[in-house]
């Protein structure tokens, strides 16, 4: 059924769409425009203010330590709290531990939880492409720091569920008060402990307060740039995440991400015990204290079994680059008459296991001398060749397929092969993904399992 529109009620023309500023182009009168000259005070403007004032407040040694103790407090607060708890639930985490986390997460000044932990979602679920908020495709700078300095259009970005957060009032709590939770936990709480603690005010404010707020940033900041740039990909090389120790050592813990896209909701990010990851071993100290629970770990075997894939991956692609010989099904087929008549006309042809070689230009290179491998020119020399005078290696198999030039008719192996491809069984040969055969040391064509003694060589 249709609703007919009520009489003279015309639909109306929909109104003309206001273009986001970011979807338009940026040139050199309208750049002001695509700054988002908020993030610009709070991730250069402010840590500048800081540099400068560093000049003329002496750092005292209580402050230094305090600076750096806060700085893996808040950077804690990101990578514990605002990215394994909230983003990605990969442990729970008993009421005070929430609300200290969003204290001290908040004092890092990187967006309320809400905020951060939606485009974070987007961006695993759409990494690498338009819709991740920090693509590392759109350049290493970009994923770092430029994504947040020129405005996005917020359309833009993937959607996420975020619903468990809007539930939780802790979250949504300081989501409210950010700006309060900032100005508190970024300055006043470092200014108080070394003001009050040794008179320091203004060191508490400038190194505790300002320039560790812009170490913690750059940091962080570097899970998005650095760990989609540098490193290895054991686990998926389809994406851009990366694993490196050097990455781990700058975001607490955060540089194993091939490992963390793969495996987003646990609670770890380095899996070995020799890793750096302090922000796993926190999580850890908490659970042991009564703080954290249910903390959430992929079993070994689903952890084997990816890395093993992205092995066996590489594996193929090294493969097809090697030189197998032609395959079988598309070498000539040839009469025996015609391989014997060939070989008297002096081509130095050797057949084994029903495949005719070339061997014209091996001859004088044969390791077992000339005699040796010009005795089987023009012979069935399968027999010779597998025992029956000399057992040669699986290297020599190797080699010898790249000298196949065509396959006898009626050739005992190859006729085998094409009898069971014609009645479509299952030819024992194993394909990668990519179809190319896989040639296993000891099951080459031109190989007979059981050596044989020949009547000729006896
Ligand atoms: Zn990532
Ligand atoms: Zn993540």
């Amino acid at each position: 059924m249709t609703a007919k529109p009520a009489d003279g009620l015309r639909p109306r023309a929909p109104e003309p769409k206001k273009i986001h500023i970011a979807d338009t182009l940026l040139t050199r009168y309208n750049w002001y425009n695509h700054v988002n000259w908020l993030n610009v005070t709070l991730i250069v403007g402010i840590p500048l203010y800081g540099c400068f004032q560093a000049l003329w407040v002496p750092l005292r040694l209580p402050t230094a330590v305090w600076a750096i103790i806060y700085y893996f407090c808040t950077g804690l607060g990101i990578t514990a709290g605002y990215h394994r708890l909230w983003a990605h639930c990969s442990y729970s985490a008993t009421l005070p531990l929430r609300i200290y986390l969003a204290a001290v997460g908040g004092g890092a000044v990187e967006g309320s939880v809400r905020w951060w932990a939606r485009d974070h979602r987007a961006h695993h679920r759409f990494t690498d492409t338009d819709k991740d908020p920090y693509s590392v495709r759109k350049g290493l700078l970009y994923s770092h720091i430029g994504w947040m300095v020129m405005k996005q259009n917020p359309k833009r970005i993937g959607r996420t569920d975020i619903s468990d957060l809007n539930e939780d009032p802790v979250v949504m709590l300081q989501h409210r008060h950010y700006l309060k939770v900032v100005l508190f936990m970024g300055l006043v709480v470092p200014m108080l402990v070394a003001g009050l603690g040794w008179g320091d005010w203004w060191g508490g404010f400038v190194y505790a307060g300002i320039l560790r707020i812009f170490f913690v940033q750059q940091a962080t900041f570097c899970v998005n740039s650095l760990a989609h740039w540098l490193g290895d990909q054991p686990f998926d090389d389809r994406n851009s995440p990366r694993d490196h120790v050097v990455t781990a050592l700058v975001t607490l813990g955060e540089g194993y991400h091939n490992f963390h896209h793969e495996f987003p909701s646990d609670y770890r990010n380095a899996i070995e015990w020799h890793q750096y990851d302090p922000t796993k071993w926190t999580i850890w100290m908490w659970k042991q204290l009564g703080l954290a629970y249910d903390l959430k770990q992929f079993r070994a075997n689903e952890i084997e079994k990816g890395r093993v894939q992205q092995m066996q991956k590489k594996l193929d692609q090294r493969r097809s680059k090697l030189d197998w010989g032609i395959p079988l099904d598309q070498l000539p087929v040839m009469e025996w008459d015609d391989y014997v008549e060939q070989a008297k006309n002096g081509r130095g042809l050797v057949a084994i296991a029903g495949v005719v070689h070339d061997v014209t230009d091996f001859i004088k290179d044969h390791p077992g001398g000339r005699a040796m491998i010009t005795s089987g020119i023009g012979k069935d020399a399968t027999a010779m060749f597998n025992g029956g005078v000399y057992n040669h290696s699986n290297a020599a198999h190797n080699l010898l397929s790249t000298m196949r030039v065509g396959v006898v008719r009626g050739g005992c192996e190859v006729e085998i092969w094409k009898r069971a491809q014609k009645e479509n069984k299952d030819v024992d040969y194993v394909r990668d993904d990519n179809g190319q055969r896989i040639h296993r040391a000891g099951y080459q064509v031109t190989k007979i399992p059981e050596p044989i003694p020949t009547a000729g060589a006896a």
